[in-house]
């Protein structure tokens, strides 16, 4: 009976040990020593030590690879897998806090940008949320009745209802947080005068002079389930021109938020409009996809480390292939 227990034990433990995929594809959004007021609310960022913490971990179970090597040979069986790592949204400290630290380990990376924000005079919607919540927070804050208002609530409505309703607000409803701003005297123009929030034109062609990757990620960040089929091609072949003309990364793409509910003749259309598109990311952890062009990637933004976060996924994977539920299927 021991011995039977035992053995089970030791099963699983051998299971844990293997990763279940022939590669990882970790994602980052940025990496930051300071307190970033438009992430902080919205993105659980890692400080450079943990960063480096993580890194030095992965490198002992994969083999970091550039976009191109992982393009040949991501799915060969080998002894230790490949990893390719990204980051999304282009965030500045890729190229102050990240670069410096990849250099020095010699580790590439690839961030998937939105060409809207690049000359810094409009944030993705859920900065603005972030910025609001902040301000809600700020222990002097007292609530206008114009927010309430704004956003449908009572009066007398507690800080933690204010700021779940403005989590809630999706993309479509964006202008919305520029209702909320007014009402609460809050300026996101002048929060972008006095703090560069993404990398300019001049700092993507540093970062690729450096070897590292630049590549599309939607136009302006949209919450694609919330789009038609049409406009969310539109929104992300404006991203890849965007980088073709500019003599970036062409040959993959990130989703923006989430490819849940995203349909198969989306994929189809997208890879038969752009022939040098090899593969599409998105974020739902270790899976397979029924769209085999499209890989899902392991956000590393939960508050644990890599070691944890890698651990938990691959034994998760095993369960849910248990259940036949370790592949995303779309119709
Ligand atoms: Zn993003």
């Amino acid at each position: 009976m021991l011995k039977l227990f035992f053995k089970k034990a030791n099963a699983f433990s051998l299971i844990q040990k293997r990763f279940p995929l022939d590669y990882i594809i970790p994602v980052y959004h940025s990496v930051a020593d300071s307190y970033l007021p438009h992430l902080k609310h919205i993105i659980n960022y890692k400080s450079s030590l943990e960063f480096e913490k993580d890194l030095d971990y992965m490198s002992t179970r994969f083999n970091f690879v550039d976009v191109q090597t992982f393009i040949k040979n991501h799915d060969k069986k080998i002894n230790k897998p490949y990893a390719l790592l990204t980051f999304d949204d282009g965030y500045n400290e890729f190229r102050d806090v990240v670069v410096p630290i990849l250099l020095r380990k010699g580790i590439y990376a690839i961030n998937y940008i939105n060409p809207a924000f690049i000359k810094n005079d409009d944030m993705m919607f859920r900065l603005k949320v972030s910025l609001i919540i902040e301000r809600i927070l700020n222990k002097d804050f007292m609530t206008p009745d114009s927010l309430q208002k704004s956003l449908m609530l009572s009066n007398n409505a507690s800080k933690k209802d204010l700021i779940t309703k403005v989590k809630a607000i999706s993309y479509t409803s964006r202008h919305l947080l520029n209702q909320i701003s007014i009402d609460i005297n809050l300026s996101f123009d002048d929060y972008l005068k006095n703090n560069k929030i993404y990398l300019n034109i001049d700092d993507l062609q540093y970062i690729q002079d450096k070897g590292f990757g630049i590549s599309a990620h939607s136009w302006d960040h949209p919450y694609l389930p919330e789009l038609s089929i049409n406009d969310q091609i539109k929104n992300i072949q404006r991203s890849i021109d965007f980088m073709e003309e500019n003599g970036f990364s062409t040959e993959s793409m990130a989703f923006p938020f989430t490819d849940f509910g995203l349909k198969r003749s989306m994929f189809n259309t997208l890879f038969e409009d752009n022939r040098n598109l090899k593969f599409t990311l998105g974020t739902a952890g270790l899976k397979f996809d029924s769209v085999d062009k499209n890989l899902q990637r392991v956000p590393m933004e939960n508050g644990f480390s890599a070691a944890d976060e890698i651990n938990f996924e691959s034994n998760y994977f095993h369960l849910k292939k248990i259940f036949n539920k370790n592949k995303i299927t779309r119709r």
